[in-house]
């Protein structure tokens, strides 16, 4: 389908879609760019060579528990693939975890607050919002 931005996941939810598919948590993890729960970040970028946090603090994925944005950084600046296996694997998992927040917001009856919070975190309330 094509649906992986998480905007157009939450949008589809309340338009009554419950199936997705697409190739984007993986086509951005090999760009360098993953998903966070403080909205988009190029790991690539030089900001973060000496960072040795996780990808995302709020994460808990393997590749968040285990390895620096300095490290993965480090592999994907060097051709190394682990790197890329690494993002795509937050990737997912983020999106995958998204995906039960919305299962569990629909059954607390406050998808609309879940949203918001996305929406801000991705800056998709603002003119001229970067998508992936
Ligand atoms: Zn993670």
């Amino acid at each position: 389908m094509g649906v992986g931005v998480t905007d157009s996941l939450i949008d589809g939810v309340i338009r009554g879609i419950d199936m997705f598919d697409c190739v984007l948590p993986t086509r951005i993890a090999r760009n360098g760019t993953v998903m966070t729960s403080h909205g988009r970040l190029v790991v690539k970028n030089a900001e973060y060579a000496r960072d040795f946090g996780p990808l995302d603090d709020q994460c808990s994925c393997y590749t968040c528990r285990n390895y620096s944005r300095a490290y993965i950084r480090h592999l994907i600046k060097s051709g190394e693939t682990f790197g890329l296996r690494l993002a795509s694997y937050h990737n997912l998992y983020y999106l995958i975890h998204l995906m039960k927040r919305v299962q569990q917001a629909i059954l607390d009856d406050n998808l609309l607050d879940l949203r918001a919070e996305v929406f801000e975190q991705y800056g998709y309330n603002k003119p001229n919002a970067k998508s992936f």
